[in-house]
């Protein structure tokens, strides 16, 4: 199959075989988001679905999950989700578990019946791009929905036994208001019970609403160090067993583990790079790169 357009999947994904299902997003409005603002959303047809599983299959490995692409493809009808779940079975009678990317409106738009009926066909966990649990950003960011009805539909996947994983967002509330937000995220997660955490430090593509916000000095961007603050609080604060993988543009740090059975590393680890992002703001005038320029890595629906 020719892949279309961005591939993006959370970092626990990748040794999953990438099954593209739809091109882009339905949603397409987050103000951050450029990575499929110039693709118009469809549906791939079932066909070219079952020659790539076809492929798959003849390579004789058995995959280990498979992550259904692209965007949100959650938004697909029940019943042609559960086409391509069949189609998977036919292909993999060991049925690997399978993951896909939703928004919270994905979810609201399957009743428990339907949520019921995918996790017995193989659904098994959904992503979702919450960014952060102060409910002023997520209006601005134009996520299209509220902190109380993303706790409604987590609830309602799990009611259905599916998992669901967060996609978060260090520094989506702008500058000084880092601490706060991490102690509003860390409730909604202790809340909700994400089994996976992705944590994106924010940047800005060119093209997007968010680069322009900038631009114009209507969104003031928190900086490496106040971002690197915001992600200790938040994992100081998460009182839930989760898989947590945290991304910063600086240095390109990375920090990640098992909580709670890692925090302490964790926080020994943000520590350190706390320090040295200090050190470095007193001798380096420069003192934090241009956060517009960088291309970082995958956030998701
Ligand atoms: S962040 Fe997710 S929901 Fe928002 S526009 Fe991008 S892909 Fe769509």
């Amino acid at each position: 199959m020719e892949y279309e357009g961005v591939i993006c999947r959370p970092p626990m994904e990748l040794g999953a075989f990438l099954l593209p299902v739809a091109v882009g997003c339905t949603h397409n409005q987050c103000t951050f988001c450029a990575f499929y603002k110039d693709k118009k959303f469809r549906i791939i047809p079932l066909e070219e679905v079952e020659a790539e599983l076809a492929r798959a299959s003849e390579t004789g490995r058995i995959p280990r999950r498979i992550f259904l692409g692209d965007g949100n493809p959650f938004v697909l009808p029940t019943d042609r989700l559960l086409t391509i779940l069949d189609m998977i079975r036919r292909h993999f009678p060991e049925m690997p578990p399978v993951h896909l990317d939703a928004t919270v409106a994905n979810v609201a738009g399957k009743s428990d019946e339907e949520l019921r009926a995918l996790r017995l066909a193989g659904v098994r966990k959904v992503y979702i791009g919450i960014e952060c649990g102060d409910a002023s950003a997520l209006t601005k960011l134009q996520k299209g929905f509220t902190l109380s009805r993303a706790r409604e539909q987590t609830a309602r996947l799990q009611a259905a036994d599916i998992d669901w994983g967060a996609h978060l967002m260090l520094g989506c509330s702008g500058q000084g208001k880092g601490h706060e937000t991490a102690l509003q995220t860390a409730a909604f997660l202790n809340d909700t019970h994400p089994t996976d955490i992705i944590n994106v430090e924010m940047f800005a593509h060119r093209g997007t609403e968010l680069f322009r916000q900038i631009s114009a000095g209507e969104f003031m961007q928190a900086g490496t160090l106040e971002s690197l603050k915001e992600e200790r609080t938040l994992i100081e604060n998460i009182r839930i067993g989760v898989n947590y993988d945290g991304f910063h543009g600086w240095h390109e740090f990375h920090v990640w583990g098992q909580l709670p059975e890692k925090r302490t590393a964790m926080l020994q680890k943000l520590d350190a790079a706390i320090a040295r992002c200090r050190a470095e703001m007193e001798t380096d005038h420069e003192q934090v790169p241009d956060k517009l320029q960088r291309v970082r890595i995958h956030i998701g629906a």
